[in-house]
């Protein structure tokens, strides 16, 4: 399974999976169908999947697009999403699977950015491989989504399933938020030297028009603020220590950065 990320309107990404074998390829949250269209017809390749996150328009607003295309396409998508998901045909739940290329992608719940909000995560087929996680808008390389559904409550319990996986996850975010999530993240964890290195690199690739997406989860682990809340560094700078308290105030900081 090869992973194109294709860059659409301001700052989002389509990531496009292709089946080489089988000359078959998937989206995950085709903002726009053109993109995808165009690089359809280079790869020669059929789409028959669409893997939703979420219901915003910057996930889903092509759908419709590609279903006339391909109308035998499926789309998948959160249970709770029913409604809003434009052509949704499969109705997601945690710990279910969709296949694809072969594979199978375990389904997460994680509320918090939207009420619906979920994730599919690829393992690595061999240990030495990376897993893919494509999370949408609840992590991005250096922060998380906006709370527009969930509390914080809701966005720990989801960020920390997440958070389980092994470090040699790809972390494939639907936005291009890095730098100015790094900027954030230092106002708030500057005394860490990861993320200080981190900073470093992300700026001089920003200034060269180089993508930061995917992360690899392990250096989230370690330098967004946001998968952090239990450590003591972020702890201390929001002046709490219980996790929906040390999150919430995280996230209304950022809200105003
Ligand atoms: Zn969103
Ligand atoms: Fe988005």
């Amino acid at each position: 399974m090869k992973i194109y990320r294709l860059p659409v309107l301001s700052d989002n990404y389509i990531f496009l999976l292709h089946d080489r074998e089988q000359n078959l390829a998937a989206v995950v949250d085709p903002a726009e169908a053109e993109p995808v269209l165009n690089k359809l017809k280079e790869l020669n390749a059929e789409l028959v999947a669409i893997f939703n996150t979420h219901h915003h328009g910057d996930h889903v607003g092509g759908n419709q697009k590609l279903q006339q295309h391909y109308p035998q396409l499926c789309v998948y998508g959160g249970e709770e999403d029913r409604g809003r998901i434009p052509g949704q045909k499969v109705f997601l739940k945690e710990g279910d699977r969709v296949e694809f290329a072969g594979r199978s992608a375990e389904v997460f719940f994680i509320p918090g950015h939207t009420r619906a909000h979920i994730a599919y995560y690829f393992p690595p087929i061999q240990p030495e491989d990376t897993g893919e996680l494509f999370c949408g808008d609840t992590i991005f390389a250096g922060g998380c989504g906006r709370l527009f559904e969930g509390t914080p409550a809701q966005m720990v319990e989801s960020i920390s399933k997440l958070r389980n996986l092994p470090d040699n996850t790809r972390v494939w975010c639907a936005h291009e938020y890095t730098l100015n999530n790094l900027k954030f993240a230092l106002s708030v964890d500057g005394e860490n030297s990861d993320l200080q290195s981190r900073y470093t690199q992300v700026e001089g690739d920003r200034r060269q028009d180089i993508p930061t997406v995917p992360s690899l989860l392990g250096l989230e682990k370690q330098t967004n603020p946001f998968l952090r809340w239990d450590s003591p560094s972020i702890q201390k700078a929001m002046n709490a220590t219980e996790d929906a308290l040390v999150f919430g105030r995280l996230r209304g900081k950022k809200d105003n950065f």
